[in-house]
């Protein structure tokens, strides 16, 4: 058996960007895994020449992919991340030539992300013609939304000929991470209703009732919802026409503004959550409102989604932020005592590399930090199909 038997080899292709890694699905062990960046301004041309250089990578470790593509003895399967299925996918797919193009299609949702996702595609399977490649969705957990959380109160017609709708992203991190919360409390995930928190550079915050979403703060962009570090999160859509308007603000301009330039980057000129921490120490004013803002916005999506889901059992923080900043915490927290909720200031202390509760034992809402792994539970999707 070669060194890479059995394992999935998981691509998360950006527009100037490859994250890969190699690991075994079963048990998570990561053979080996990297990032190739400014593709296109460098040396690497494109995914191709970026894929290539990956593959020359492995072979300097002893690792061959090609070896036995396919085979028991190579690589079980390429996992790709791609991040809008559209109305089209809502589990993981088989990749092949119609579904590749129906990918390609969604780009027009997805303008930053499905083009490069694509691209990443056929490399894949032009370099590794014998291995299945998987196709895992952003949007796939949140396919089957109730309704009355997916639909955007718009002209219907217009909506469904363009559909136009709430979609959600982050969802393998949201359904990872609610199962191994389940698992934790060692309880089914069909009997735990829970909140999921996952406050990376970008943040998403989701309602899931039994193992199924009911509700999440990002639509059909992830533009939509809570503050994140260049992103605005929830604005009136009428600031939007404004800007256009009074102005005079171009389509590509708004969307620089408030993609790239909002959310904690624009209130604070810092995007970095630490490098925010460490400007509050200093007393800088702009910081700190930038951090009230977000845990205000914060608090808010977890007060609709208590009611939403008529009471939690679990209140589940994920991602850079939410793995590892111990006071966002406790602020968006505090002082929710009444609703069951409390955390532990013993058991909340930074940063945590496994699934940990943080709420006194006997506390009706168990407060758990459950780090995520996006590229563990695309590689399970895929060895799985
Ligand atoms: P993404 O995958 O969305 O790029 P991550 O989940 O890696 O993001 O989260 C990145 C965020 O986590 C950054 O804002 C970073 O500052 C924050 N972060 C990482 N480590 C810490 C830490 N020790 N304390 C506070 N924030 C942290």
């Amino acid at each position: 058996m070669s060194a890479v038997a059995g394992t999935v080899l998981v691509l998360n292709s950006g527009s100037s960007s490859l994250k890969y890694q190699l690991l075994h699905p079963e048990t998570g062990e990561v053979v080996h895994g990297g990032i190739v960046e400014r593709i296109g301004e460098t040396e690497v041309p494109d995914h191709k020449a970026a894929l290539r250089q990956v593959f020359e990578e492995f072979a300097g470790r002893g690792l061959d992919l090609t070896d036995g593509a396919g085979s028991p003895a190579g690589i079980a399967a390429v996992g790709h991340r791609v991040v809008h299925g559209g109305r089209s996918f809502h589990s993981p797919t088989l990749i092949d030539d119609h579904v590749l193009a129906e990918i390609r299609r969604l780009s027009s949702l997805a303008p930053l992300h499905n083009p490069a996702n694509a691209q990443g595609i056929e490399v894949a399977r032009e370099l590794l013609p014998g291995v299945k490649q998987v196709a895992v969705f952003d949007t796939a957990f949140f396919f089957d939304l109730p309704p009355a959380a997916a639909t955007y109160a718009i002209d219907r017609e217009l909506a469904a000929e363009h559909a136009l709708r709430r979609y959600g992203f982050h969802g393998t991190s949201h359904e990872y991470v609610s199962q191994q919360a389940a698992a934790f409390l060692g309880r089914p995930t069909s009997e735990v209703d829970q909140i999921v928190l996952h406050l990376g550079n970008g943040a998403s915050a989701s309602a899931v009732r039994g193992g199924r979403a009911v509700d999440t703060s990002m639509g059909l962009t992830p533009l939509e919802g809570l503050v994140m570090g260049t992103r605005s999160g929830d604005v009136d859509p009428g600031l939007v026409l404004h800007l256009g308007r009074s102005l005079g603000m171009s389509i590509d301009q708004i969307d620089d503004l408030l993609n790239r330039r909002s959310g904690l980057k624009g209130l604070a000129g810092e995007n970095d959550f630490r490098a925010l921490g460490a400007l509050i120490e200093q007393g800088d004013e702009h910081a700190k409102l930038a951090y009230d803002v977000y845990i205000h916005r914060l608090r808010r999506y977890i007060g609709a989604y208590l009611v939403d889901l008529g009471g939690a059992d679990a209140i589940t923080f994920t991602a850079g932020v939410g793995e590892n900043a111990a006071q966002v915490r406790a602020d968006a927290l505090a002082g929710l005592e009444r609703f069951g909720i409390v955390v532990d200031p013993a058991r909340n202390t930074g940063r945590v590399t496994e699934p940990t509760r943080i709420s006194p034992d006997e506390a009706p809402v168990a407060v758990l930090v459950v780090p995520t792994n996006e590229e563990l539970a695309i590689a399970r999707e895929a060895a799985a199909l």
